[in-house]
């Protein structure tokens, strides 16, 4: 029994393999037999070596431009090989050169098939026979030498199998190029419906359709999107658009999935590798599966660079493009960034936002529903449109007191806001912000269209921590012991400084409401923003727990840029 065909673990080989895979149509590396081999050498040879590629009767040589990235130098690229007196003998004479070395690599190949040997391969790691493996330099194996590589010490060449050495010659199958910028990249997945599928589309197909239009040649970059990360993420929308039932469950898998952006152009070769998070594709899997017509709003709003775009809309629309692209793949915030105030919209909807938070930012379902309540809440109030102004005017610290009078009318309850707006996590308010202009957008939004608003999913179930806890038995205290609670809270939430702070506390200590550890936990030394954070839980506890109690005045101080400073002591 003979080696079976598997992963490498080298992306350009795997690459390859994919592309192998891809025309031989197996479902399973390991499937290839030396037929398939020689099926796909065959085709690869009718692709690289038809007129569209090497430049006769069309504009410009592939062969010796584009794929020279991939393989300076190659049997392809090398003048000697363009011998001959018109275009024609010369491409007779590279077809040969070229094909003749196709069909050795392939005899290797297959010779790495048989059974096993004294040769170890520098890129598989498989023992193979003498006669099948080869030396080889970046001629063959892209990147082998270069400022970033995945070999850095074998600039000399290295040993490498002749299935290796096959695959590494399908590399331009599963090829494609960023909108944009233009830079060559292909993905790096061992997830083999998606990298078969990649090279059967833009790789196969594509250069058929080139073929049969007779057109030269070009890596694959018609892409209705901008730069390279939204590049990427277009692909895999588009993917998972097309062949959602067979790719879903796979998007969900755990493989580690990366793209390659690269040039192995003889002056200037780099890499960069553009991981992509799990939680962005299990995102994606989740979001089409639960609604086509989200997915779909979610990818159009938030990807597309439509083509008959203005040159002035075209600006604004790639460089949004951009922002979000990046920073989802660096799985971070992008609510913010998709609040169009003029229409007003939450670009991609809010069912897919929601979905994002949880699943790439981890924010719990509690978190969320607090959050989904509230700002339909605020987008079905009599004064929305003043409150969503007042919402999106505020600067972060001003975010506490309105959230607070929210609980003064009772919109919001006590532990909820500070679910909302934790301890020793002050970005918080913002995000709070935009999340629940997000949901007052989608709700006026849904309402203009006649429209359902997305159906609520989640629950709160709030258990206190700690702190919350010790902030629940001083406000209980108080309501107890307080002699004039009303006028007391009146004097709390006016406080214009920390020292403000401290005296209301310290009149409650006098009056035997609050002892002294409870003092020193409410009014710690050296950190004023935590004096701030606490007194405003603790007006929360008591906004609710007092209702009937509070003070006519609805004005919350809220602590000054200087006062709340870190370190502002
Ligand atoms: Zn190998």
């Amino acid at each position: 029994m003979g080696r079976v065909v598997s992963w490498t673990g080298h992306p350009f080989v795997d690459a390859g393999l994919a592309a192998i895979a891809a025309v031989a149509k197996v479902q399973d590396l390991a499937q290839l037999t030396p037929l398939h081999l020689k099926q796909a050498a065959k085709e690869l040879k009718r692709v690289l070596l038809s007129d569209q590629s090497l430049g006769v009767g069309v504009e410009k040589s592939f062969a010796k431009s584009a794929l020279s990235q991939l393989f300076p130098n190659s049997e392809l690229v090398n003048p000697s090989n363009w011998k001959g007196g018109t275009p024609e003998l010369k491409a007779q004479s590279v077809r040969q050169k070229y094909a003749q070395a196709i069909d050795s690599d392939l005899q290797r190949a297959k010779a790495c098939l048989q059974a096993g040997g004294s040769e170890l391969c520098g890129i598989c790691g498989n023992q193979c026979p003498a006669q099948s493996v080869l030396v080889v330099r970046k001629d063959k194996v892209p990147l082998l030498v270069g400022g970033v590589n995945f070999y850095p010490a074998l600039s000399a060449g290295m040993l490498i199998c002749g299935l290796c050495a096959f695959a590494l010659r399908f590399l331009p199958m599963a090829v494609l190029r960023t909108s944009g910028y233009k830079r060559l990249w292909f993905l790096h997945t061992q997830l083999l419906p998606v990298a078969t599928e990649i090279a059967r589309k833009y790789g196969w197909h594509h250069f058929d359709q080139c073929i049969a239009q007779h057109t030269g040649l070009d890596f694959y970059g018609d892409w209705e999107t901008f730069g390279d990360a939204g590049t990427v993420l277009y692909l895999l929308c588009d993917l998972l658009s097309n062949f959602g039932h067979q790719l879903r469950s796979i998007y969900q898998g755990p493989t580690p999935t990366t793209a390659y952006l690269f040039s192995n152009d003889n002056r200037s070769s780099y890499v960069q590798a553009l991981p992509i998070p799990n939680e962005l594709l299990r995102f994606f899997a989740k979001l089409q599966a639960r609604s086509t017509s989200s997915f779909e709003r979610f990818w159009h709003d938030l990807l597309k660079v439509p083509k008959s775009l203005s040159k002035e809309q075209l600006k604004i629309r790639t460089r949004f493009v951009q922002v979000v692209a990046n920073r989802m793949l660096r799985t971070e915030q992008i609510t913010g960034a998709c609040l169009d105030p003029e229409t007003p919209q939450l670009l991609g909807g809010w069912e897919a936002h929601r979905l994002y938070l949880s699943e790439v930012l981890g924010m719990s379902q509690g978190k969320l529903t607090i959050l989904e309540q509230l700002g339909i809440r605020i987008a079905q109030s009599s004064d929305a449109k003043k409150r969503i102004n007042e919402l999106r005017g505020a600067r972060p610290n001003e975010l506490y007191g309105i959230l607070l009078r929210y609980v003064r009318e009772g919109w919001l309850k006590h532990d909820e806001f500070y679910t909302l707006l934790p301890p020793n996590d002050y970005s918080a308010s913002s995000e709070v912000r935009d999340i629940l202009l997000a949901i007052a957008y989608e709700w006026e939004f849904c309402q203009s269209q006649g429209k359902p608003f997305p159906p609520q999913v989640g629950t709160i179930a709030l258990t206190p921590d700690e702190t919350l806890k010790r902030i629940q038995e001083v406000g209980e205290q108080l309501c107890q012991k307080l002699p004039n609670l009303s006028r007391w809270i009146g004097q709390l939430q006016t406080a214009r400084s920390t020292d403000g702070i401290r005296r209301a506390y310290l009149s409650a200590v006098r009056s035997g409401a609050m002892g002294f550890a409870e003092f020193i936990f409410l009014a710690p030394l050296g950190d004023k923003r935590r004096v701030w954070l606490l007194r405003d839980y603790l007006l929360a506890f008591l906004f609710e727990r007092a209702r009937n109690e509070l003070p006519e005045e609805e004005l919350v101080t809220v602590g000054s840029e200087a006062e709340t400073d870190i370190g502002g002591e």
